[in-house]
């Protein structure tokens, strides 16, 4: 008995620890988003169009450099903000700098697509569409310059609730994906019913593919589910070319994973982007662009 007391007793401490951490790292956040001193930055991760390899389209993925511990890894600090109703302002802070990146590369006359992550209780702010329609006309952005993507699980939560305010953004002209998709137990009957324009399969498919059968028949199934629903599809977690190779012949729509390009920092796409357009096979690019 005086074990289980002594363990009891160590479990709670380390119930407590966590409590604590989580308590600090959601007060740093908090601070890390009024001071917006560089510790939270945008990176931004290319997709490529399979038919002719062109990047146009990217994913801004944030980043956060805490000051004492370091890099802070989204799947870690984004539940916390959303179980803590911090995402509101986490959202609102990326919406921003992801527009004003946009913009500044118009200006350098290049026009990338950049796609948001929302969480779920971001379709229930009402006020977010307003923000984010108010900073492209700020911007003179045109609404196709951001699109936005929201995981299986969530829309699950409320489905019914997901798809009218998805139904919103749709209306306004953004375009959405569904992302993680493969994870999330949403029936074909109830992805009929969503609004939205694309497909982003799972990576825990993706990242072994070339070698597991089953993951083949996974994918390749629902490549071919997602065209005959009119849906786009993109694949993430592509690492190695027999995977990228495999995608291109079943025809997946955009290709994205760290054997294209890991995320980068804002200040290095354009670069990439330049260097990376001249290593394209010049017959690719004579194939049929979509935007
Ligand atoms: P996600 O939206 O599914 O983003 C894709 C994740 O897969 C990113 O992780 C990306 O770096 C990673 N990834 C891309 N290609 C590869 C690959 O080839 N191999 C491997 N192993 N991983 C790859 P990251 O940046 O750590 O983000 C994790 C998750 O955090 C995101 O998953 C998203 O759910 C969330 N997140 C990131 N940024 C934001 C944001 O600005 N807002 C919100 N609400 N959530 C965000
Ligand atoms: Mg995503
Ligand atoms: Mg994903
Ligand atoms: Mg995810």
């Amino acid at each position: 008995a005086r074990r289980e007391q002594l363990s009891m007793a160590i479990y709670e401490q380390q119930l407590e620890e966590e409590h604590l951490t989580r308590l600090r790292l959601l007060a740093d956040l908090k601070t890390a988003l009024a001071d917006n001193d560089g510790q939270l930055q945008m990176h931004y991760q290319p997709k490529i169009f399979s038919s002719t390899m062109q990047a146009t389209r990217f994913e801004a993925l944030i980043r956060w450099i805490h000051p004492q511990q370091g890099f802070v890894p989204p799947d870690l600090f984004i539940p916390f903000a959303e179980q803590a109703g911090l995402i509101g302002a986490v959202t609102d802070w990326v919406v921003e700098a992801v527009v004003i990146q946009i913009a500044q590369w118009h200006q350098q006359g290049f026009n990338a697509q950049v796609a948001i992550n929302l969480s779920a209780k971001d379709l229930s702010r009402p006020h977010l569409l307003d923000h984010i329609n108010r900073l492209l006309v700020q911007n003179q952005l045109p609404a196709n310059s951001l699109s936005f993507e929201i995981t299986e699980s969530e829309i699950m939560r409320d489905p019914e609730e997901a798809n009218q305010l998805l139904l919103k953004f749709r209306k306004n002209g953004f375009e959405l994906a569904i992302d993680d998709f493969g994870t999330g137990y949403s029936s074909l009957s109830q992805l009929k019913h969503m609004p939205v324009t694309e497909l982003k399969i799972d990576k825990s498919f993706v990242l072994q593919l070339a070698n597991l059968e089953n993951d083949k028949i996974i994918v390749q199934s629902t490549i071919s589910l997602a065209h005959s629903f009119n849906l786009k599809v993109v694949a993430e977690g592509v690492e190695d070319e027999a995977s990228l190779a495999l995608l291109r012949s079943w025809g997946c729509d955009w290709i994205q994973g760290f054997f294209i390009s890991k995320p980068l920092p804002a200040k290095e796409v354009l670069p990439w982007v330049n260097n990376y357009s001249q290593s394209i096979d010049p017959t690719l690019q004579r194939a049929t662009t979509q935007g």
